[in-house]
């Protein structure tokens, strides 16, 4: 089953008086419970069509499907409580809150949900020590290392389980060696939980932790490949 659909998905910024065609025409289906990389060069498009799938920016044509809802036809409220019910996002440059503790950035997304403190602590301390980080439960972001703030990043999506997990470039700020744990980490927790995980990258080394490669190229689906 299709748990997300992308149906001729345009997007054009609008940059002053010019144009800027981000993506002209893109259609994709995504299997619940694979795992999908968007592979291309910088500038192809890859992060719009993430963030589109994501909820985060509106296409300008085309239809965006996921769990049978039209998310282009949502509105910002509607929109929101998709998000926080169905969808975990890692980002490149971690985006956790610098004056927090690992515990309380882990914690943020189940205080959103309206979720007891005394519950969100269990969640968060437990997702915390299974990604390597229960003796780092109160360090704040600047006294880890990059790999830990992102397993932070990675905790923090998650959580709560969700049924679809979005990672842009999650690897692209770290090491080889920590890109390798870092990415054994994400797939691990993703096979455990039957979630559904679409990745951005620019390295076909990557890629290869995934069931299907979708190349994209200047605004363009380029090729599809499945393992
Ligand atoms: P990738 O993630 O593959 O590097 P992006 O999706 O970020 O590519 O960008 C695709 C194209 O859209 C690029 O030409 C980029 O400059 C342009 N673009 C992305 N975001 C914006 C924006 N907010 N405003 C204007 N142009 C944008
Ligand atoms: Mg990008």
């Amino acid at each position: 089953m299709n748990i997300i659909s992308i149906k001729d998905v345009v997007k054009i910024y609008q940059m002053g008086q010019e144009k800027v065609p981000a993506l002209r025409g893109v259609s994709l289906d995504i299997e619940e419970r694979s795992f999908c990389c968007l592979l291309g060069s910088s500038g192809s498009g890859k992060s719009t069509l993430l963030n589109m799938m994501a909820g985060l920016e509106k296409p300008t044509r085309g239809e965006i499907i996921i769990k049978g809802r039209h998310m282009e036809r949502m509105d910002e409220e509607t929109l929101a409580l998709f998000r926080q019910k169905h969808i975990g996002f890692v980002f490149q440059a971690y985006n956790l809150l610098p004056t927090r503790t690992a515990l309380e950035n882990v914690e943020m997304p189940l205080i959103f949900q309206g979720k007891p403190r005394k519950l969100r602590r269990q969640m968060a301390e437990e997702i915390l020590t299974a990604v390597g980080l229960g003796e780092r439960l109160h360090h704040r972001p600047a006294q880890m290392s990059g790999g830990q703030q992102q397993r932070v990043g990675i905790a923090r999506a998650f959580v709560d389980k969700p049924e679809i997990i979005f990672a842009d470039e999650p690897t692209g700020n770290l090491d080889t060696k920590t890109t390798d744990e870092v990415m054994r980490m994400i797939t691990n927790i993703a096979r455990d939980n039957h979630q559904t995980l679409i990745l951005v990258t620019h390295e076909p080394e990557i890629a290869e932790y995934m069931d299907k490669v979708v190349t994209v190229r200047d605004g363009s689906v380029e090729s599809v490949r499945v393992k």
